[in-house]
């Protein structure tokens, strides 16, 4: 009986995060946060996602796979209350549950199935390397309540506003041809103030990894500033 519950992840998701610092707390805040989904054999027939390039949007059943052996706890501190109020972890999005199994919305910006089975994905909230155990075509007259009261969550966070410097906007426009919504993606990143809780630094630099680039930024006085995109050395 106890295999039945032992699952096989069906592909392994590619997105620009590169570390869990930055990754919005929810799907859908960075929508240029594109990514690759590669179904892996034997899930990587064509058979398997017939139809589905006829839903805009899909549900993904991951496993939260970097913070699985850190274990859990019954109650946790979400960002959203600022980081000292505690609930419980069935009242919360947390990556630190009984079982770390996570659940995204992400847009479907295509299918390809020419070599395996590839969705092209867009606003994902996921690491790069994120194990995905299944997947499941949304569908608005279900899974959409627009009546639904959303807790200590209810509404989306507010956004800073974002500046670039000379020398920022001079890398990352070097960076288009290859990543083509890269500068759109660090706006939407930034927006978000990546930074803990508890740290309100104004002259603290800090670094947010996406794809092969580090984001050099500070915040100050509200806004999110832009320094450098540097050439990312892990
Ligand atoms: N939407 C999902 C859910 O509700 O289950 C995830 C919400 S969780 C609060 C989002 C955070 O999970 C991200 O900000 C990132 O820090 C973290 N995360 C994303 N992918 C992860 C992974 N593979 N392993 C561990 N943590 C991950």
């Amino acid at each position: 009986m106890a295999d039945l519950y032992t699952f096989e992840p069906v592909g392994v998701l590619h997105s620009p995060y590169r570390e869990k610092f930055g990754i919005p707390r929810q799907p859908g805040l960075a929508r240029h946060a594109h990514a690759e989904l590669r179904l892996s054999p034997p899930y990587n027939h064509p058979d398997s996602v017939r139809g589905l390039e006829s839903f805009s949007h899909v549900w993904l059943l991951f496993a939260f796979h970097h913070t699985a052996e850190q274990g859990w706890k019954p109650t946790v501190r979400p960002p959203r209350l600022g980081g000292n109020a505690r609930v419980g972890v069935f009242a919360s999005r947390s990556t630190f549950r009984p079982n770390p199994v996570g659940l995204s919305v992400a847009e479907l910006l295509g299918v390809d199935t020419d070599h395996g089975v590839t969705l092209r994905l867009g606003g994902v909230d996921l690491l790069d390397g994120t194990p995905i155990f299944d997947i499941k075509p949304y569908i608005p007259f279900v899974d959409s309540q627009p009546q639904a009261i959303g807790g200590f969550v209810d509404g989306p966070p507010a956004l800073l506003p974002v500046r670039w410097s000379a020398k920022a906007r001079a890398s990352v426009n070097a960076r288009l041809a290859r990543w083509p919504t890269l500068d759109a993606l660090i706006e939407e990143v930034l927006a978000q103030d990546p930074r803990p809780a508890y740290q309100d630094d104004p002259a603290r630099e800090y670094g947010v990894r996406l794809y092969d680039c580090n984001v050099r930024f500070i915040i100050a006085d509200g806004v999110a500033s832009v320094l450098d995109v540097c050439d990312d050395v892990p």
